[in-house]
């Protein structure tokens, strides 16, 4: 049996046994958090938590929260802690989150990250966050992000130059035209990644600190990546 095989049937072996509790998602932007995330609920049955999906779900039905974090994102900075910590809080209330929860893109600062653990250490019943960074290297982002599409009725997701669409600009399961991401351009990137090195490395450090922590490698296959973090939440939750 191959490598590959054997991570893809440990990780389906993990569903039943492991109670996974709040897990973070680190990682610069482009190494695959969402993808990871939406393996991972298939894996555990508990939900992903994207702050990114919310902003632009706010930002779409043009709620306040919307209006301040438009422009914002559009230069590939960060949304003020104290609306994004809200936005998190109200999503945590939710019943779904009992056993666990996937957080994708947050904590993104040392502040965020403080708000989450005192919050999580406040609830008597909930399991200490573990975060997880997955690790890919610059260049090779770089290409991912101004390669993404998407597609806006199935959200799935296309790269031109490594996952392209059999008809380009078109999702092979809907059929509707795939969108590229206003901040999937080389310039903003560039930002992203500034603020990436600036606010999130430090995040990073922090859980590291802690030793709840694992890295994966995200130049590998999804099921791999997703079974190595499966396998990495196991370990650390013994
Ligand atoms: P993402 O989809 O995770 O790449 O996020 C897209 C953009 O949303 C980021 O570049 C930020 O502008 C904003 N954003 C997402 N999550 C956060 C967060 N935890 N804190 C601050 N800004 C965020």
């Amino acid at each position: 049996m191959s490598s590959f095989v054997r991570a893809l049937e440990r990780g389906r072996e993990m569903e039943s046994k492991t109670v996974p509790g709040p897990i973070l998602l680190l990682g610069a932007p482009g190494v695959g958090k969402g993808t990871q995330a939406r393996e991972l609920v298939k894996i555990w049955g508990i939900p992903q938590i994207s702050t990114g999906d919310l902003l632009r779900a706010n930002v779409a039905r043009g709620t306040s929260v919307g209006k301040v974090a438009k422009e914002i994102m559009q230069r590939g900075e960060l949304v003020p802690d104290s609306l994004v910590d809200e936005m998190v809080a109200l999503r945590l209330q939710q019943p779904d989150t009992a056993n666990g929860y996937i957080l994708d893109g947050f904590p993104r600062t040392l502040g965020q990250a403080d708000w989450l653990d005192g919050r999580v250490a406040a609830k008597p019943d909930s399991l200490p966050v573990i975060a997880v960074s997955i690790n890919v290297d610059y260049n090779q982002l770089l290409r991912r992000i101004c390669g993404r599409r998407n597609c806006p009725v199935c959200q799935t997701i296309y790269n031109v130059y490594v996952n392209p669409p059999k008809q380009p600009g078109i999702c092979d399961v809907e059929g509707a035209a795939l969108v590229q991401r206003a901040d999937d351009t080389e310039e903003v990137f560039k930002e992203r990644m500034r603020a990436y090195g600036a606010l999130t490395k430090p995040v990073v450090d922090h859980y590291r600190d802690l030793g709840r922590f694992a890295e994966v490698d995200g130049d590998r296959p999804i099921g791999v990546i997703a079974a190595g973090i499966v396998a990495a939440v196991e370990r650390l939750r013994q």
